[in-house]
């Protein structure tokens, strides 16, 4: 197996969120909490095992630490310098050769009385020191965009956020709603209007959210062609699908010999992603995280179990024992339903659509498998990978 040259950790820490947000993968009741939900022994527990396991992964190129999932701006001063001094620790750990790119992220929705969120970022800014960067990760409900006082109050707070840490990004969670309520057009005008420098669109069913995800499965499609078509024309805008894809294309094709293989491309991509890409939940659950549309968990909330606890020993021994039981898993997912005679089975195996798969098959949402794929992974691959293999085809015959 290939070692991995970065790490993606993310540590779920606070759920608490004034937003209401139909994609969001955690419950109205989650997301009720007015305190971390992570306790002080297992947040203490966390940096340790993370530290240790940054520390033997090394070399590194890149390490970042983001604290999801919910409004870490609710958490106060504090909380939010606490967070950056341990995030620090966990990624001067892994001493990544490409510190510029190296971070600590803190989600947040920036939902509040503007000159109150302001003064908390400066007085955040003025606390934190070190070399490593304090990032703020926006996550905007759409359905706020209609309302007419929130675009100059909210575009206040994150230009602020910009000229204190020096860089903001944007996350929206994708639902049936979201959809309706924001077109992709008006996300790229309002990121641009905004000032951000990358825009994530997040699409994670859970068994509990499937009715909101899962749903109208053709109208997220068309959104999410549109908002690509966007993003290429636009350079500027780093996004998660398109690269995710292109890149797993690239890697499977790479260990085939034109047929590509469901079996090769998750036994051979999985687990460099797993050793790279971790998420621990507020309870300590060490969880693989993948991408499609945006970021995906393989837990629990989706119908995964996860690869264990940070209580079970070094995270390196914990992550290799499971690892295969884990690539079993997304093979298994892969071999049922319309997934059988799926000529995109090994480039979606080598992502994270297999959660989506899963999801839609618990719950009967998203499309009837008779007519083909139950979301919206095959669709598209097809017209990412078709795309890139007409390339191909005129380079190589050039
Ligand atoms: S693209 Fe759809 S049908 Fe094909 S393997 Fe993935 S989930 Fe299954």
């Amino acid at each position: 197996m290939k070692k991995a040259d970065e790490l993606q950790i993310q540590i779920d820490d606070v759920y608490a969120c004034r937003g209401l947000c139909a994609g969001c993968v955690l419950s109205a009741v989650e997301r009720k909490s007015t305190h971390p939900d992570m306790s002080e022994f297992t947040f203490a527990r966390t940096e340790e095992a993370l530290v240790q396991y940054a520390h033997e992964c090394k070399p590194l190129r890149r390490v970042n630490v983001t604290y999801g999932i919910a409004d870490h701006i609710l958490m106060g001063v504090d909380y939010l310098v606490k967070i950056h001094q341990s995030g620090s620790r966990i990624v001067t750990a892994g001493n990544p050769a490409d510190i510029e790119h190296s971070a600590v992220f803190f989600t947040t929705s920036l939902v509040g009385k503007p000159a109150n969120v302001i003064a908390m970022l400066k007085e955040t800014r003025a606390r934190i020191s070190g070399e490593v960067p304090f990032l703020p990760l926006v996550v905007l409900d759409g359905r706020l965009m209609q309302a007419t006082k929130f675009g100059p109050m909210f575009r206040e707070m994150v230009l602020v956020a910009k000229e204190l840490f020096g860089k903001v990004d944007l996350a929206t969670n994708l639902s049936a709603e979201a959809v309706t309520a924001m077109s992709p057009d008006e996300l790229i005008e309002f990121a641009e209007i905004n000032g951000f420098d990358e825009v994530t669109v997040n699409w994670a069913p859970t068994i509990e959210n499937s009715k909101s995800t899962l749903s109208d499965i053709p109208v997220i499609f068309d959104w999410l062609v549109r908002f690509d078509a966007l993003a290429v024309e636009r350079p500027w805008i780093g996004t998660s699908f398109r690269p995710v894809i292109e890149r797993t294309v690239n890697s499977v094709m790479c260990r085939s010999d034109g047929s590509p293989n469901l079996m090769t491309a998750a036994r051979e991509i999985l687990p460099e992603t797993v050793a790279k890409s971790i998420e621990i939940d507020h309870l300590g659950f060490v969880l693989p995280k993948l991408e499609a549309i945006g970021d995906i968990t393989h837990a629990e909330r989706h119908g995964f179990n996860p690869l264990g606890h940070i209580n079970d020993g070094a995270l390196s021994d914990t992550i290799r024992k499971a690892t295969k039981g884990f690539v079993q898993s997304v093979i298994r997912e892969h071999a049922k339903g319309a997934c059988v005679e799926c000529d995109r089975t090994a480039i979606c195996a080598g992502t994270g659509f297999h959660v989506a798969t899963k999801v839609a098959r618990i719950t009967g949402a998203g499309s009837p498998e008779e007519h083909g794929c139950p979301h919206v992974a095959k669709a598209l691959i097809d017209r990412i990978a078709s795309r890139m293999e007409i390339e191909d085809a005129k380079r190589t015959a050039a």
